[in-house]
C-alpha cells in the first residue's frame, strides 16, 4: 500500500467515525459531538491538517490521562466585558461551544467583548471560533500558543509554538472574510503530512537538527520551524504568546513545553478570543464602506480572499478522499 492510498468517505460517515471513536476512548456525549463537528468542518472545508489527521493525537491524551474525555467547563461572566471559560482540562471545542453564544451576546450589547479559555487542550484550527462571530455580524480574533516548535528570528531554538491567529470579518449574505494561520511558515501538521507523502517543504520552513537550512519533512521535525516573513512573523508569533498566555494566565509554550507528557496530543494552554461589534463602533455605514473596499480588492487581478478555498469546498456536500493509512490507524481506535 502507498502512503497515497485513499478512500473515499462520506462527510456523515466522517462525522460517525469520529463521534464512534471519541466515545470509545472515554469522552461524553457532549465532547465528543464537540470534537467530532470540528473534525466533519474542517474535512468538509479541506482543513485536513486538523480534521481526521488529528484523531490519534486525541485517542493518545485521552488514553495517557492528559486530557479529560467528560470535563465540563465552567463559564464565570461576573465582569461585565470578559467571560471567562475554565475547561477543567478537557479539548477546547466543547469550552468554545459553551463559551461562544455568550461571547457573542456580550459582544453584541457592549460593542466588544473578550473571551479567556484557560485548562484545555487546543489541536484544531481557529477559524470555527472566529467564523461563528462573523456569522452573528461581529468581528472575531482568535489565537492560542502551542509547544516550543520554532525558533525566533535570529535564532536556532524552538521557544515559540505555531502559535496561529485567525480574523474573521461578517458580511450579510456573503461568507466572511477569513484568515486562520500558523505563525510558522508552515503549520506542524502540515510538514507531518509532507513527511508522510515524501513531499519537500517550500524554503524556509525550517533548520535541520544540524541547525541548517532544510526542505526535508523528517529533518525539520528532528529541528525546529521558522516563523513566516522573518522577524516580521515573529513578532506576531509573540503577540500571540502574550495574548494567549500572558493575558489568560495560562501556559506561554515553553511552559507547556516543560510540563507535557509528550504523548502526541496537544498540549495544555490558553486561547484568547475577541468579539468587536461593528454595528456599534464604526456606526451604521460601517457594511457598506468595508464591502465596497473588499469588492475593489477581489476585483484585482491575481487577488482572491482569505477563507474563499474553504467555503468553495464546503460547497461540495459529496465524498471526501481520505489517506487510507490514517482511515486504517482510525479505524483500529474503535
Ligand atoms: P495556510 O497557510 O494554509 O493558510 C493561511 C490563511 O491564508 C488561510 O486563511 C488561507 O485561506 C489564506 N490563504 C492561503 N492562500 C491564499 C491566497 N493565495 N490568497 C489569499 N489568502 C490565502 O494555513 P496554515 O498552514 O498556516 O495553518 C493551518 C491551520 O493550522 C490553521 O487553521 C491554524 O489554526 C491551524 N493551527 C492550529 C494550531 C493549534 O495549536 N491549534 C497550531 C498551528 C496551526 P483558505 O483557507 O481559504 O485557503
Amino acid at each position: 500500500m502507498s502512503t497515497n492510498d485513499s478512500e473515499k468517505l462520506s462527510l456523515t460517515d466522517i462525522y460517525d467515525l469520529a463521534f464512534n471513536v471519541f466515545i470509545n476512548n472515554g469522552c461524553n456525549k457532549n465532547n465528543a459531538s464537540a470534537l467530532a463537528k470540528i473534525v466533519h468542518d474542517a474535512e468538509r472545508d479541506g482543513s485536513l491538517s486538523h480534521g481526521l489527521f488529528r484523531i490519534p493525537g486525541y485517542v493518545a491524551s485521552l488514553k495517557s490521562g492528559k486530557v479529560i474525555g467528560n470535563a465540563e467547563p465552567i463559564i464565570d461572566n461576573s465582569l461585565p466585558a470578559i467571560i471567562s471559560v475554565n475547561g477543567n482540562f478537557g479539548f477546547t471545542p466543547y469550552a468554545l461551544e459553551k463559551g461562544l453564544p455568550i461571547l457573542a451576546s456580550v459582544s453584541e450589547k457592549l460593542g466588544i467583548a473578550i473571551m479567556k479559555i484557560t485548562n484545555t487542550f487546543h489541536f484544531a484550527a481557529l477559524w470555527p471560533e472566529t467564523e461563528f462571530l462573523a456569522n452573528r455580524g461581529l468581528v472575531g480574533i482568535a489565537c492560542t500558543a502551542a509547544k516550543p516548535m520554532v525558533a525566533p528570528s535570529g535564532g536556532k531554538k524552538a521557544f515559540f509554538g505555531t502559535n496561529p491567529i485567525s480574523f474573521a470579518w461578517p458580511r450579510t449574505g456573503k461568507p466572511p472574510v477569513v484568515f486562520d494561520m500558523a505563525t510558522s511558515r508552515l503549520a506542524m501538521g502540515d510538514v507531518q503530512i509532507a513527511a508522510r507523502d515524501g513531499h519537500q517543504l517550500p524554503e524556509g520552513t525550517g533548520l535541520g537538527p544540524d541547525g541548517n537550512a532544510s526542505n526535508d519533512p523528517k529533518e525539520v521535525i528532528k529541528g525546529v520551524l521558522l516563523p513566516f516573513g522573518g522577524y516580521k512573523g515573529s513578532a506576531i508569533s509573540l503577540m500571540v504568546e502574550l495574548l494567549s498566555a500572558g493575558l489568560t494566565g495560562d501556559n506561554f509554550s515553553y511552559e507547556a513545553g516543560e510540563t507535557d507528557n509528550n504523548d502526541g496530543g496537544p498540549p495544555k494552554g490558553g486561547e484568547l478570543i475577541i468579539a468587536i461589534n461593528p454595528k456599534l463602533v464604526a456606526g451604521k455605514n460601517w457594511e457598506k464602506h468595508s464591502s465596497d473596499f473588499l469588492k475593489k480588492l477581489e476585483k484585482l487581478s491575481g487577488v482572491r480572499l482569505p477563507g474563499q478555498r474553504r467555503h468553495h469546498n464546503r460547497l461540495d456536500g459529496g465524498l471526501r478522499k481520505i489517506n487510507r493509512e490514517l482511515l486504517n490507524k482510525i479505524r483500529g481506535l474503535q
